[in-house]
C-alpha cells in the first residue's frame, strides 16, 4: 500500500488506466494528441470487449439457471438410519389454527420451516367435537359412518348410552389406522387416542404398544415412552404410533381461546415437541420419521349473554340429545320430526326469541350436504346449527360465565386445527391448501406404502401432498 501511494506521489499528473474514462481534462488531451488518440483507441477496445465479455456472461447465466432448475424438483429422500418408514402422529386438543402464532413456538416452526403446513389449517369433520374428529382422522370417515356422531349419545336400536368411556367394538365402526396395520402385520403403538382401546378385529390393544388412557400421565412421560420406541431392533420398532395432548383444549373450553393461560399452554405443548424433536435427533432418526402433527378442531369464545333458550322454542328437555354447539333432538314419536323442525323455525324467524336469528333447525337430511351428518341412526332426526360463539341452553339461569367451546359448522374458520408435516416425504417449506382430516388415513397408508380400507378420503389426494419417489 506503502509503495502505491509513493508512486503515485511521484507522478502527480499521469492519469491511471483507471481513471481514463473519466478524465475531463481537455488541456492535457488538446496539449498531447497523439498519446489521447491511442488512448481512445484503447478505450473503444476495451468498451467491446467488456460489451462481448457481459453479453457472454449474460447467456451463460441464463444457461446455468434454466439447467440448474430442472435439479431442484423436490423428491422423496431415503431412509437413514430406520429400514422402513415409520409414522408419528400427534393430536394437540383443540390447537385452533393461529395458535402457533400467539407466543413464539421455536419447535412447532422448525417443523412447519422444514416440513409441509396446511397453509390455513386442518378442517375438522362436522361435529367439530374431539370424539368423532379423533376418530375421523384414524379411519377416513366421517362420523356417520365410523358411529362416532358425538362425544355423547344414545343407540335408538338399544337404548344404550354411548360416553367417552364406552369400549365396546359395537360403537366403533370403520377400520381405524392400528387395526389396518395389524392386518397387514405391521407393529402400531397408541398413545390415549380416543378408540384405540377398542378390541377390533387383529387389533387386540396389546399390552406393550396401547396405553390405556389415564389423564394423569404427564406430557414428558408420554413423549419419553414413544421415544423409547426407537431404542428397540427395527423389526420391533412400530410403523405407526400415535401421542395425545389435552391441552391447549383444556384451557380454551374454561378461560375462552384469548387468555393468557392458553399461551402458556401453546407454549408447554411446543416445548413438547421439542423434547421430541430432541429425543429423535439423539437416537439419529429425527430425518426418518414422518412426524404429523394435528389437532382435532379449534376454539371460540363464548359467552352467556349470547344464549338462546328452549324454553322459548317449546321443546321440552327429554327431547333433547345434546345442546350446544350440536343441538340434537329426538321428539317422541307422536310429535313428527318435520312438524317440530317447522314449529321451531316458525318461532325463531318471528322475532320473538332471543337471539333466534342464531339458530336454525334442520331435519338431518336437509342439512347442507358438506356436512355428511344424515346416514346413521345414531344421528336424532332434529339437528340445529348454531352461529359461531353462540350456546342453546334449555333454561334461563342467573349465571354470566365467559368460556371457550366447538363443535359448530365446520365451515367455521375459528374451527380449524393445524396440519404441520414432516419426514421424508413432505416437502421442506412447502404449503398446501386446506383439507377436511378424513384425509389423512389415505395419507398414513401411503407413507407406509400399505393398502388401507375403503374411506371416505380422496384416493389420490396423498400425490397432492407427498413428494414423488422419484
Ligand atoms: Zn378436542
Amino acid at each position: 500500500m506503502a509503495i502505491t501511494a509513493n508512486e503515485e506521489d511521484d507522478h502527480p499528473n499521469t492519469p491511471t488506466t483507471a481513471l481514463l474514462p473519466f478524465n475531463t481534462d481537455s488541456s492535457s488531451a488538446l496539449s498531447n494528441r497523439k498519446p489521447a488518440t491511442i488512448t481512445l483507441i484503447f478505450i473503444s477496445l476495451l468498451l467491446s470487449t467488456c460489451i462481448a465479455l457481459a453479453a457472454a456472461l449474460s447467456f451463460a447465466f441464463l444457461f446455468f439457471r434454466a439447467a440448474a432448475s430442472i435439479p431442484t424438483r423436490e423428491v422423496a429422500r431415503p431412509l437413514g438410519k430406520l429400514k422402513s418408514p415409520v409414522v408419528l402422529l400427534i393430536s394437540m386438543d383443540g390447537f385452533r389454527f393461529g395458535y402457533q402464532f400467539k407466543t413464539e413456538t421455536p419447535n412447532i416452526h422448525r417443523l412447519i420451516k422444514s416440513g409441509t403446513e396446511a397453509e390455513l389449517g386442518l378442517i375438522p369433520v362436522f361435529p367439530s367435537l374431539t370424539f368423532p374428529n379423533h376418530y375421523s382422522i384414524v379411519t377416513g370417515l366421517y362420523p356417520a359412518y365410523h358411529g362416532i356422531v358425538n362425544n355423547f349419545f344414545i343407540d335408538p336400536a338399544t337404548g344404550d348410552f354411548f360416553t367417552m368411556a364406552s369400549h365396546e367394538p359395537k360403537w366403533w365402526l370403520g377400520e381405524p389406522l392400528w387395526e389396518t396395520l395389524s392386518n397387514r402385520g405391521l407393529k402400531a403403538s397408541t398413545y390415549f387416542w380416543p378408540g384405540s382401546e377398542v378390541k377390533k378385529g387383529s387389533w387386540d390393544c396389546p399390552n406393550e404398544y396401547c396405553m390405556i388412557y389415564n389423564g394423569s400421565v404427564t406430557f414428558e412421560d408420554r413423549v419419553d415412552s414413544v421415544l423409547r420406541f426407537f431404542d428397540l431392533s427395527s423389526s420391533e420398532i412400530p410403523s405407526f404410533m400415535t401421542l395425545y395432548f389435552e391441552d391447549p383444549d383444556h384451557q380454551g373450553h374454561k378461560f375462552g381461546p384469548d387468555d393468557p393461560r392458553i399461551t402458556e399452554a401453546i407454549t408447554r405443548v411446543d416445548s413438547m415437541i421439542g423434547r421430541l424433536i430432541s429425543g429423535l435427533e439423539e437416537r439419529g432418526v429425527f430425518e426418518d420419521v414422518s412426524i404429523i402433527l394435528v389437532g382435532d378442531h379449534g376454539m371460540v369464545g363464548t359467552c352467556d349473554k349470547k344464549l338462546i333458550y328452549l324454553d322459548d322454542l317449546e321443546i321440552p328437555k327429554p327431547w333433547i340429545q345434546s345442546y350446544s354447539p350440536l343441538l340434537a333432538i329426538r321428539p317422541p314419536s307422536d310429535h313428527p320430526p318435520k312438524e317440530v323442525v317447522a314449529r321451531m323455525n316458525e318461532l325463531l324467524k318471528s322475532g320473538s326469541v332471543v337471539n333466534g336469528e342464531y339458530l336454525r333447525v334442520y331435519l338431518k337430511e336437509e342439512l347442507p350436504r358438506r356436512l355428511h351428518y344424515a346416514a346413521s341412526d345414531r344421528i336424532p332426526p332434529i339437528i340445529g346449527l348454531v352461529e359461531e360463539g353462540f350456546k342453546v341452553e334449555q333454561t334461563r339461569l342467573k349465571r354470566q360465565e365467559c368460556g371457550g367451546s366447538h363443535g359448530y359448522d365446520n365451515a367455521v374458520f375459528s374451527m380449524r386445527s393445524v396440519f404441520i408435516a414432516h419426514g421424508p416425504q413432505f416437502g421442506r417449506g412447502r404449503k398446501v391448501p386446506s383439507f377436511e382430516n378424513v384425509q389423512i388415513y389415505n395419507l398414513v397408508t401411503s407413507i407406509l406404502n400399505i393398502d388401507g380400507a375403503p374411506n371416505n378420503g380422496t384416493e389420490s389426494f396423498p400425490l397432492s401432498i407427498l413428494l414423488p419417489r422419484h
